[in-house]
């Protein structure tokens, strides 16, 4: 299913390399390493339980429940286990599914895919570029012109409200234009 992430690409007309992970077989999960590790003991402490449940053992939390499934504050979300940026307020739409939804990245990058065949159906799993936290599942009845959802869960997320940006010696002015455009290829995130 690696066209899909091509198919991506192309659509942003980027010079991007592709990265190993869009190998045919898609299979980017095979315990790979992640540029970001973290011990699961400290996890477990940092981090609730339903945090550690879905980023660390590919959890999904019950729909609904999640304090920002119906978030609407203007900011970026980020991961909640290595704090890279993922997706901007811009983005978040409301599906109707429970879960945070958005239809775009902010960066092409800061998340891998791969298939999921768990519980007998195709999924798309999304992960953290960084870390390799499990975020949720991209799916393809999103709004136009994207038409990508990615359906990610509360747990997997932290919020930086607009206003209180702290992080990253990137994040001028024109971050917040560019960080989905054509500066992203060569921008990295902190480290
Ligand atoms: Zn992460």
């Amino acid at each position: 299913m690696s066209g899909f992430n091509l198919l991506h690409l192309i659509t942003k007309s980027q010079p991007v390399t592709l990265k190993s992970c869009s190998l045919p077989s898609g299979a980017c999960r095979t315990k790979k390493t992640w540029p970001v590790r973290f011990s699961q003991e400290e996890l477990r402490k940092r981090l609730t339980p339903m945090q550690f449940h879905v980023t660390q053992e590919r959890g999904t939390e019950s729909a609904f429940t999640g304090e920002f499934a119906l978030h609407k504050d203007d900011g970026t979300y980020t991961c909640v286990v290595c704090g890279a940026q993922l997706f901007s307020s811009n983005t978040k739409f409301d599906s109707g599914s429970g879960w945070p939804s958005f239809f775009d990245l902010m960066k092409e990058e800061s998340v891998s895919v791969s298939d999921d065949f768990s519980y007998g159906m195709h999924r798309v799993e999304i992960t953290c570029s960084q870390c390799g936290a499990h975020l949720g599942h991209l799916f393809d009845d999103g709004p136009k012109p994207s038409g990508k959802r990615y359906c990610i869960n509360s747990a997997s997320l932290a919020f930086q409200a607009k206003d209180t940006t702290t992080t990253t010696s990137s994040s001028s002015s024109a971050a917040e234009d560019g960080a989905a455009g054509s500066s992203a290829s060569d921008v990295k995130t902190e480290l």
